[in-house]
């Protein structure tokens, strides 16, 4: 039993995503029993976990599990990254200051 090994990643990828944008931090995958289509991961901060099945029942999800669902204990939600680059743009002379006649 083999699943198709592109479909695979992007699933991981997919729930990996979603758990870090809770602030988990996640483990690696790994098959959660021989032979099942199941795979499994947890957040090293709170434990929750992540759990993806590549070869789901009809009606059954492909992923799911806490992390994709709870807020990271450990998320303090600081983003304020983005104000830093507002003053850098002063410096240029414009055109008309080099109009000489
Ligand atoms: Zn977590």
């Amino acid at each position: 039993m083999d699943y198709c090994r592109a479909e695979r990643e992007s699933l991981m990828e997919g729930a990996q995503q979603l758990a870090e944008q809770r602030g988990h931090a996640l483990t690696a995958f790994v098959r959660v029993e021989q032979g099942l289509s199941i795979f499994q991961c947890q957040c090293m901060h709170c434990g929750k976990t992540v759990v993806i099945d590549v070869n789901p029942d009809p009606g059954e999800k492909d992923m799911y599990g806490e992390a994709l669902i709870i807020i990271c204990i450990e998320f303090d939600g600081d983003q304020d990254d983005a104000k830093a680059n507002d003053r850098a743009a002063d410096e240029s002379a414009p055109d008309w200051a080099r109009a000489r006649t």
